[in-house]
């Protein structure tokens, strides 16, 4: 499927110009035009999927084979220390382009980026009630 109005379906229609690192049938890799770091990149579908909760189980799984490959690519070109796989779903979760994409944010000591939270607290009970009623789910 491909939407009109989508900007991520434009670019694989090669409608709109990315940097482009590597493509097959599935995904096109490009260069976030906005990055966090020198390197960001994002896998893309190239069908139109919303979000993770419409994305299939086989193309996930060759997606996520394919980010070991680009985040090696990234690794030795940039020569980052680190790197963050990040991926948003919906607006309230950050997500501003609503097609699925996968992030790949190369890290650097003393660089400004933050993908992190404040850690939370839990109650063992919660937890294990939680678990069970997801378990059963899966
Ligand atoms: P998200 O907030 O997870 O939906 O991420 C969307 C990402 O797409 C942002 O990091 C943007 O900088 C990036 N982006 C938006 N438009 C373009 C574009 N034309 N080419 C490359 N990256 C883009
Ligand atoms: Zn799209």
């Amino acid at each position: 499927m491909v939407k009109d109005d989508c900007i991520f379906c434009k670019i694989m229609k090669g409608e709109i110009p990315s940097a482009t690192i590597y493509e097959n049938s599935d995904f096109k890799v490009i260069l976030d035009v906005s990055p966090a770091n020198r390197g960001h990149a994002l896998i893309i579908t190239k069908e139109h999927y919303d979000n993770i909760f419409q994305l299939d189980a086989e193309t996930a799984g060759k997606l996520f084979s394919l980010a070991t490959v680009v985040a090696r690519a990234i690794k030795e070109e940039t020569q980052c220390e680190g790197l963050n796989v990040v991926q948003n779903n919906g607006e309230v979760a950050g997500q501003t382009v609503n097609h699925f994409h996968l992030h790949l944010v190369p890290r650097f000591k003393g660089d400004n980026v933050s993908v992190t939270w404040k850690q939370g607290e839990s109650d063992s009970n919660d937890l294990a009630e939680l678990a069970k009623a997801l378990k059963k789910r899966i």
